[in-house]
């Protein structure tokens, strides 16, 4: 029961930093203050009004649409915010009430943030990069935390393997296969798990952006894919399981 509780709490949590994702995803690539003003409609930038602001509820009772100008609200706002409480709760379940907990969700609210908004706009905002990187190096700080040794190694390993990634791939394909942003977002992430770690998530992002990447390749002919999505998966999934898939790995 008391489980139940706590579970439902942070979902509720969850929810609510969800909707200030959304905010990140729309202002950030814009340039626009993260503060002020309060939430507004995407499409007239009227103010919404109290009830108006409830995660996923008020989607729902406004029927999708802006009370004011009638225009279509994204079906991502409600998502993003559902997401996110959802990603949240998946940590709780991983690690129980502890500082490694408060400090993966604020790592998964931001790389669902660098995620999305690299896939609309092809970009990930230094502001988040940035700020991520200095919250997973001050909590390598904590006393049964990384330590700012290996999370400064992550920040240099996580960085420098896309450095050389990208350098490769100019030098072979003479195209940009990846963005300065993509480095960043993997030298954050570093800070939060640390150098060995760090390879890992290099590593699924790779093998699943080559497998999604080729896929949609044979069937639309598109060749450009945005890395930031599948940086974040395997950013998470290091930060969540990393140390069970080394142990594992290194065991056989
Ligand atoms: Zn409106």
């Amino acid at each position: 029961m008391y489980h139940f509780v706590a579970a439902f709490l942070v979902l509720l949590l969850g929810l609510v930093i969800g909707s200030f994702a959304n905010t990140l995803i729309h202002r950030l690539p814009r340039r626009l203050s993260i503060v002020r003003p309060g939430s507004y409609c995407p499409h007239c930038e009227t103010p919404l009004t109290a009830d108006e602001k409830i995660p996923v509820l008020s989607f729902l009772t406004l029927g999708g649409r802006c009370s004011h100008c009638k225009e279509k609200i994204s079906p991502r706002y409600p998502l993003v915010e559902l997401g996110n409480a959802l990603g949240w709760l998946g940590v709780f379940f991983r690690f129980g009430f502890s500082f490694e907990s408060v400090v993966g969700c604020l790592l998964f609210t931001g790389l669902l943030a660098a995620a999305l908004i690299d896939v609309e706009h092809g970009i990930i905002p230094n502001g988040l990069t940035v700020g991520l990187l200095m919250i997973g190096f001050a909590a390598s700080f904590y006393p049964f935390g990384l330590g700012p040794l290996d999370s400064l190694l992550g920040v240099l390993v996580g960085g420098g393997l896309l450095l050389i990634f990208a350098l490769l791939g100019k030098l072979i394909f003479k195209r940009e296969a990846m963005g300065g942003g993509d480095l960043k977002l993997l030298a954050a992430a570093g800070a939060f798990v640390g150098w060995r770690e760090v390879l890992l998530a290099a590593f699924i992002a790779v093998v699943l952006g080559a497998i999604v990447g080729g896929v949609r390749w044979a069937v639309t002919g598109e060749r450009e894919l945005p890395f930031g999505p599948f940086l974040a998966v395997g950013a998470m999934t290091a930060y969540l399981a990393g140390g069970i898939i080394l142990d594992w790995y290194l065991s056989l």
